[in-house]
């Protein structure tokens, strides 16, 4: 009886035992084969918990080996995967634990009295009490699942409103990892810097599931540390990265062409990465980054071309058996070539709609199969996608639209400048005023009035800040977006409010 992901990434590994986990130095953690094992036994010790096919399982525990074997372990008995970031509060855990009403959590020790008073239904277990409960036991069957069966529960991080869960089925899981891992040509040969976290769709799915088709092993580290990263270059061929690994990275002097003389690629997605960015890590170690797009209702949705241009600033074509089109955020209409509007997608990859939310899932996913990303951006001349922000970032000012990523454009390249972000808050004139938040260039001081300058000579008067505030850095949440809602908030009344 088939089991769609089972059968494709970890059924091909039972017998084999090549290297699949390493350590920062290199060492092996676990083979292929002990991986599968150590899954299948998980299953097994669910089982004997209760757990049925179609159930739930929460899990928020750090990032580590038995992490993942927990999530092949669901596959294997057919249990519904629902990881949590590891930053979440109790009083957080306990909303998706009702919504998804999970009937086993698996948490770290040092969680459980806070996570007892806010259980609810939802039986605690630690990830050493599964490991020991699995111990003696033989591997449990595998249980047969359906490509549209669901495969896993991923909630969305939910800056404005209630957050929504994400519902993944095996085939869209699948399907896309079987489309990334030809289109960045992933072999048994290569070996992945795993520094992402495994609760996200980055470091999960597009990571870890194009590692088991193709059989590639990963350095898996706990998190991103630049000295065990820089260490672990020389062994390894591929990095998947947020793009402040890169820009980490390119702080300190080892990174060297010579360091990644054995690398053959590094992606990078889940926020915009800098076309300056790009550039400086092309010239210092001969890498062009490879940028791709997606989210975790969509997986993967456009990515730049592994042989041909890898254009800086933008996401590139749409992957193969994706369908991409620009629409009016207002009336839905298509959009001609060229112009900015929603970005909508459809495709294999896209999700099967938002858990218990059925009026959700219809604003946004619409009956001919097509996806509303919340993203606005366009696609040039030659079919690369360029995003300008999410929707909800729009800024509009005295009744003018003003997409934020092209005052952020002009401010990065202002004297003095680093990096910057810009908000829409609240102007008793305008509706919303433009304000920037800028970050300096290491060791320089901005000179506000020459900002505004450069500023003044680039945009149109509607389209500048009507207001600079510099800060030490921007505030970023663990996948490098920055958190603009955040920002909002606390600059709320910087013109006086509305
Ligand atoms: P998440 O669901 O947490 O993966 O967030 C998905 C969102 O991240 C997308 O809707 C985009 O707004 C943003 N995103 C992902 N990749 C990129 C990229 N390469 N460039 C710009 N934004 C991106």
């Amino acid at each position: 009886m088939p089991n769609p992901l089972h059968d494709a990434l970890f059924a091909p590994h039972e017998t084999r035992d090549r290297p699949f986990l390493l350590g920062p130095n290199g060492s092996e953690t676990l083979s292929f084969r002990q991986f599968t094992e150590m899954a299948g036994r998980f299953a097994a010790a669910l089982r004997t918990e209760g757990l049925k096919p179609g159930d739930r399982l929460a899990m928020q525990a750090g990032k580590s080996p038995e992490t993942l074997a927990l999530y092949a372990a669901c596959i294997r008995a057919g249990i519904v995967f629902l990881p949590l970031n590891t930053g979440y509060t109790a009083t957080e855990v306990a909303y998706f634990l009702t919504d998804a009403e999970a009937r086993l959590m698996i948490a770290d020790p040092g969680r459980l009295p806070a996570l007892a008073k806010i259980a609810g239904t939802t039986r605690l277990r630690t990830m050493d009490d599964l490991a020991a409960a699995a111990r003696d036991l033989p591997m449990a069957p595998v249980e047969p699942r359906t490509a549209t069966d669901l495969a896993a529960l991923l909630y969305t991080s939910g800056t404005t409103g209630r957050s929504k869960g994400a519902m993944l089925s095996h085939d869209n899981l699948l399907s896309n990892a079987r489309t990334l891992t030809e289109h960045w040509r992933f072999t048994s040969d290569d070996v992945l810097i795993h520094a992402l976290p495994v609760f996200h769709t980055h470091g999960l799915f597009v990571a870890t599931n194009i590692c088991l088709l193709a059989g590639s092993a990963m350095i898996f580290l706990p998190k991103f540390d630049l000295d065990q990263v820089i260490g672990a270059l020389p062994r390894a061929t591929t990095m998947m990265g947020v793009p402040t690994f890169y820009t980490r990275l390119l702080s300190d002097d080892r990174l060297t062409r010579e360091a990644c003389a054995a690398m053959r690629l590094f992606v990078s997605g889940s926020a915009p990465l800098l076309a300056e960015t790009h550039a400086a890590f092309e010239a210092r170690t001969g890498h062009a980054i490879l940028e791709r797009y997606g989210m975790t209702e969509t997986n993967m949705n456009t990515s730049n071309t592994y042989d041909g241009a890898r254009k800086p600033g933008t996401v590139g074509p749409p992957l193969p058996g994706v369908a991409l089109r620009i629409t009016d955020p207002e009336t839905g209409a298509d959009l001609p070539a060229g112009e900015t509007g929603m970005i909508e997608v459809r495709g294999p990859n896209v999700f099967q709609g938002y858990w218990r939310m059925p009026e959700k899932t219809a604003e946004e996913l619409r009956p001919d199969g097509f996806f509303l990303t919340g993203d606005l951006g366009f696609v040039g001349p030659d079919g690369y996608v360029r995003i300008v922000g999410r929707a909800k970032d729009l800024i509009i000012s005295g009744g003018l639209n003003i997409y934020p990523k092209e005052v952020e454009e002009v401010l990065d390249a202002a004297p003095g400048v680093l990096e910057s972000t810009v908000i829409g808050v609240p102007h008793p004139d305008f509706g919303e005023g433009v304000l920037a938040v800028i970050v300096a260039q290491p060791g320089e001081d901005v000179d506000e009035g020459a900002v505004m300058t450069h500023a003044g000579a680039h945009l149109a008067t509607f389209k500048q800040p009507k207001a600079l505030i510099v800060m030490d850095e921007l505030p970023r949440n663990t996948m490098g977006k920055v958190q603009k809602t955040a920002l909002r908030e606390r600059f709320a009344e910087a013109f006086g409010g509305a």
